[in-house]
This record gives C-alpha cells, structure tokens and sequence, in this order.
C-alpha cells in the first residue's frame, strides 16, 4: 500500500482536471483492502479506478483509495461455459482481450471501453447491445470500514440501465475486488443487433469473439475521440427512457428520433441524438466542447478545471428539456 499527501489527480481522471486529493492511497495488494479502516473512519473517502467516469469541480479533502491489484484467471467449467475470474485493478480492456485471445464469449462488445474491471460492474457497463449483467456470475467485495467480505451473486446486484446495488445501498462503503464472468466456450451467441455493428461486419467472415472485437474496436476509434488527446468520459450523459406516449408525439413531430423499445410501457431514445438535434454536436463553449463525431460526448480543451464541461453540460441539458421536454440524466459522476 502506498499512502501519498496532496497529489494532483490529473494523471487519474479521464478529464485530465487537475485537481488535488489531500490523502491517495495506492491499493496494491487485494487483502489491503481488508486494512482500510484506520483511514476511512476518520476521513471522508473516495473509490477511484480508472477515473474514466468521474469528473473533479475541485481539490478532494478525503481520502482517495485506488485498487491497482491484478489478476485474471480460469475459476471453474460450467455448462458450455467458463468462468473467468479478474481482479478489480486490471484494466477493464486487457481483460476483454484476454477472454477474446482465449475465443472465451460474450464479452466481446464491450472491447475498448475505458476504466478498470472493478468499476465495471458498478454502473453496469453496456455497449453494443451487452451489458455486464448479461455475463456477470459473481462479485467479491470488501467493506472498506470493517473489513467483512461478502459474495454477490448476479441476482443480488440490483443490476439496472447504468446503474446496481454498488451504486445505491452499498455505495462507497464496499469495494469490489473481484468478479467473476460465465463466458462461452463454443457455439457463441456472438450478439450483432445494432446496426453499427452489422454495417461494420458486413463482407467479412468475422463473426466471432475476435471478428466482432475488432468490430467494436473500428467503431469506437471512428467515433470517440482517445483520453490521450483529448480530456473526456466517453458518454456524457446516459440514453433517456420516455413513456410510449411521449414517443408518439415525438415521432410525429421528430420523424427521424431514434426509438428503442424497453417494455410495454417505456422506450428509450438516444441522448446523441438529441444533443445533435439542439444543434451542440461539434460547438466549443469557453475551454469545453462537444465532440464533432459524436455528441454524447464533451471534452475538456483545458486540461485544468472543468468549470466549463459542467456549464456546458447545464446549457446542454436546458436546450433538450426545452425542445423535447427530456430531462438528460448523467452518466458521468460529478465529485
Ligand atoms: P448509435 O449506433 O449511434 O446509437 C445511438 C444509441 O441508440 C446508442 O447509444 C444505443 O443505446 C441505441 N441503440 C442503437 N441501436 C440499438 C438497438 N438495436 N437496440 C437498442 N438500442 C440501440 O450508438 P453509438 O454512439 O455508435 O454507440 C454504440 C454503442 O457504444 C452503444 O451501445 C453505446 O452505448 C456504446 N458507447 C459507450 C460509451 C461509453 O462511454 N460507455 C461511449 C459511446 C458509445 P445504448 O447506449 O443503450 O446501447
């Protein structure tokens, strides 16, 4: 474990904001996470992974605890299954690109997607069609004030649209250290629905674990732009779900709005789509913009504070609720 004082958290946010957190603790080793208590009982505390969801307005006076321990590895066979289990440090892509090295699948569509196997399952990471509740057997988490260790398994997740039990009841105080994923062996279901993800494979021979993650990888190199070049948390935003009868009205005035359907009562739209329609894809604000390619997406031009992505966020989600009468919910984590 290391334990540093007044670091900035630049180098530890997608944002790049430079921020500083009075106390970052290094979290090496997975049964340090059972010896937390002497910080997190007397300070505020923060679970910082890969950073790639969360956005600092300013200097964090607390305690931040940062899980860099590895691991990945087969647990178990079941059914036409395997069970891979990871540890909470690995970054959250090495590890799709292990299962898809090992032609282990379902988790395929979620290639390239930023942060940290530990966060993964906090909010329920989706892309493509998948989400991590699809492919989840079990999770192994630590409370962080007493040092209980529990196992969940799928079904006591709370799993939901971005969203689980990680982000609710058992927030902050339990840290996950590890999970375990059921993924295919042979006859993979190999989940091709969006139509993005079709057009990408058509001509080619390519539907398998590997086909589609390099699929996914053409598509989302095409459309986002990289945390190396540019600050940003990938979707800014989550997509709405409206009721059937504000779709109705949407659609005759909005022909084009882009409908999913998610029960009999609810349909989902796409908040990019929105954004685009109000007129923000591509448009800068002060030190902040929206990305040209794709608008669910803001960036940092400043690399310092993210006053201005959080303004223009406000700006953003006045014009939809105005145009639309959606009110655009955020995926990324204001601290
Ligand atoms: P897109 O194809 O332009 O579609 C816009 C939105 O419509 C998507 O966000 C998606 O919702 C929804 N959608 C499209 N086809 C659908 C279908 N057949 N069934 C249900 N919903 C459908 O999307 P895109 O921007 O290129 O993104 C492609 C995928 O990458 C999406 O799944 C998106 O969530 C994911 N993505 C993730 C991040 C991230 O930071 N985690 C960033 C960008 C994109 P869903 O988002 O609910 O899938």
């Amino acid at each position: 474990m290391k334990v540093l004082t007044d670091i900035s958290l630049k180098p530890y946010n997608t944002f790049k904001t430079d921020a500083i957190a009075s106390t970052f603790i290094i979290i090496e080793h997975e049964d340090e996470t059972r010896k937390l208590n002497h910080y997190t009982t007397r300070d505020k505390y923060l679970i910082l992974s890969g950073g790639s969801n969360t956005l600092f307005k300013g200097n964090f006076k607390g305690v931040i605890l940062h899980p860099v321990f590895k691991g990945i590895g087969i647990v178990g066979e079941k059914d036409n299954n395997v069970l891979v289990k990871v540890s909470s440090g690995e970054i959250w892509d090495s590890f799709v690109g292990y299962c898809v090295e090992n032609n282990f699948g379902g988790v395929e569509n979620l290639s390239l997607i930023p942060g940290y196997c530990g966060a993964a399952p906090v909010q329920n990471i989706g892309a493509f069609g998948v989400e991590v509740k699809d492919i989840l057997e079990e999770i192994c988490a630590v409370n962080i004030e007493t040092g209980e260790v529990i196992t969940l398994r799928n079904e006591d997740c709370n799993f939901g649209y971005r969203t689980s039990i990680f982000k609710n009841q058992l927030k902050n105080s339990w840290m996950i250290v590890s999970a375990t994923y059921r993924l295919t062996i042979k006859n993979h279901l190999c989940k091709t629905t969006y139509a993005g993800l079709q057009n990408e494979l058509q001509d080619k021979d390519t539907l398998s674990p590997a086909g589609i993650r390099n699929a996914v990888i053409n598509i989302r190199q095409k459309k986002l732009p990289s945390t190396e070049v540019y600050g940003n948390a990938g979707s800014f935003f989550k997509n709405p779900v409206i009721t059937t009868e504000q779709a109705t009205i949407l659609k005759k005035e909005y022909e084009d709005i882009p409908l999913f359907p998610v029960d009999d009562y609810n349909v989902k739209t796409a908040a990019g789509w929105l954004i685009e329609k109000c007129g923000w894809k591509g448009k800068k604000y002060k030190t902040a913009g929206v990305y040209e390619k794709q608008a669910l997406v803001l960036i940092n031009y400043s690399g310092n504070t993210s006053d201005d992505v959080l303004e223009l966020a406000l700006k953003i989600e006045e014009s939809v609720s105005k145009s639309f009468g959606i009110q655009l919910e955020r995926e990324v984590i204001v601290i």
